[in-house]
């Protein structure tokens, strides 16, 4: 958890209240996932070329083909996660950076893993710039998990897959939760899997639509 500061006196925060106010609008309850949507400067984590709809409900283009997730789907997911301050999280595909903000406000130490470099070099540089440090950015394949660091108390992941890869149910602690989006490269579902004694447990939430998740356990 990170004390104060964060995006504070910075200009936008009447941007960020009224991003909170849609949000709450659209359904989002958790007041802790609310806090934090109002205190990261997601202007932040997008390019200049965007930066005017930083605080717009949207998805956004960060580059390389990539996008940040709209942000009422990542309030979605970091209430389905349900941290309470003290967890070790995995986030695959972290992309911008900005859900790894998010999450390091939630949580005790976040490990992100993205597959394009100079994204994973451009969320290093806005988590320091927003003053975040309980995060790790890491480059790689995250279908594959990280096992140093392992077991992860949620693991999130923010590209779609046709299956839940193997490595990131083994690295998930007992209890944790797993969020993913299942099904084809077009359209997918937004799953939560929990590790119940050697069982995982699966549910459904929405439909949702995400760029795809490239890697040995995800599509080739
Ligand atoms: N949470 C991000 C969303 C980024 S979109 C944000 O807030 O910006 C999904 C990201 O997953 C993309 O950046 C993409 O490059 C990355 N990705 C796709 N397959 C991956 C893999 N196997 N390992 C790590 N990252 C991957």
């Amino acid at each position: 958890m990170v004390a104060g500061r964060v995006g504070e006196g910075d200009g936008y925060g009447g941007y960020r209240t009224r991003l909170v106010e849609t949000l709450q609008q659209k359904g989002i309850r958790d007041l802790a996932v609310l806090r934090a949507i109002g205190t990261v400067p997601r202007h932040l984590f997008v390019p200049e070329s965007v930066r005017h709809r930083a605080y717009d409900d949207v998805a956004l283009p960060i580059g390389g083909g990539q996008t940040i997730s709209q942000p009422w789907v990542q309030a979605r997911y970091l209430e389905l996660a349900a941290l309470t301050g003290r967890e070790r999280v995995l986030e695959v595909g972290g992309g911008s950076g900005y859900q790894t903000a998010l999450l390091a406000l939630l949580s005790d130490a976040v490990f992100a893993i993205e597959r394009i470099p100079s994204l994973a070099h451009a969320a290093r540089a806005a988590l320091e710039a927003s003053g975040i440090r309980n995060v790790t950015v890491l480059v790689g394949d995250g279908t594959l998990g990280w096992r140093p660091f392992a077991p992860y108390d949620a693991v999130l992941v923010a590209a779609a897959s046709p299956e839940i890869p193997g490595p990131l149910v083994e690295q998930l602690a007992p209890g944790g939760r797993l969020i993913i989006p299942l099904g084809d490269r077009n359209a997918q579902v937004l799953t939560v899997a929990q590790r119940v004694g050697p069982d995982v447990r699966t549910s459904t939430v929405a439909d949702v639509r995400f760029v795809p998740l490239l890697g040995e356990f995800g599509f080739r």
